[in-house]
């Protein structure tokens, strides 16, 4: 009896301690079609899938190569290279060329040794037409609110599963994007995202409900471009890029 209630209060301390440790907010507004608000710290944690890492997949011939290693004149204010690296420094970076649908294929880590704790240490994301954020973050051993850890639609829809390699590791994303489509000034179509993350589908067709917010719901604009630079966040943090390119996906022949 007495070990039962040594289990049963130590077990009890260790889950108040882990929760504590989880930062997001609950002043925020219910995402719909969930009871949860954005960035709670309270939904489920993404099962943890350990991969083999990056999937280093070359640009086939069609593709619009963004970096390769030493090139940056695929962006606006480009961020520095290092030993064939793209860092994130001072300010976002986005492509001078303007897209609609896409295939991406982009690699990023974030550096050994970084201190990471929530969102802080290892935040950049990927803005798909500058405004509809797929977000990257050192979610290996890093707890924090499921819909902005790494794979997230950030602040709506948290990954399927958490594949994040241990810091100091190449990690890959392979998505597609579809801009929403608009009839008469209404969205008839969403924005989609389909997303691997190290090979593992953690987004798999999912639909935005606007361009990305903080503590906020999205939400459609009345105008829509039908093409928009791709922006990587800059949050402060040196995370590093390398192998990016993109197929515009184009109607059927
Ligand atoms: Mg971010």
């Amino acid at each position: 009896m007495k070990l039962t209630s040594l289990f049963f209060f130590s077990s009890s301390v260790s889950y108040a301690i882990a929760q504590a440790e989880i930062q997001g907010y609950t002043d925020t507004p219910i995402i719909p079609g969930t009871t949860y608000s954005v960035h709670d710290p309270a939904r489920p944690q993404p099962t943890i899938v350990e991969t083999a890492g990056a999937l280093e997949v070359k640009p086939p011939s069609d593709a619009i190569v963004l970096f390769d290693g030493k090139s940056v004149d695929a962006w606006e204010n480009p961020w520095q290279t290092k030993d064939g690296v793209m860092v994130a420094s001072e300010k976002n970076t986005r492509t001078k060329q303007s897209f609609g649908a896409i295939q991406m294929h982009l690699e990023w880590r974030v550096p050994a040794g970084r201190p990471v704790s929530g969102q802080n240490g290892g935040n950049s994301g990927v803005f798909l037409m500058g405004s509809y954020e797929v977000q990257i973050l050192q979610s290996h051993n890093n707890k924090t609110y499921p819909d902005g850890q790494a794979g997230a639609m950030y602040g709506h829809l948290p990954p399927l599963v958490n594949a994040t390699s241990p810091q100091g590791e190449w990690q890959s994303y392979d998505l597609t994007f579809e801009p929403p489509v608009y009839e008469n000034g209404k969205v008839v179509k969403p924005a989609k995202l389909f997303l691997l993350h190290n090979g593992v589908v953690v987004q798999n067709g999912e639909l935005y409900l606007g361009p990305t917010q903080h503590r906020k719901l999205p939400e459609y604009p009345e105008k829509h471009p039908v093409t928009a630079p791709i922006q990587l966040q800059d949050h402060n943090d040196p995370v590093e890029f390398r192998n990016i390119w993109v197929r515009p996906i184009l109607p059927r022949k």
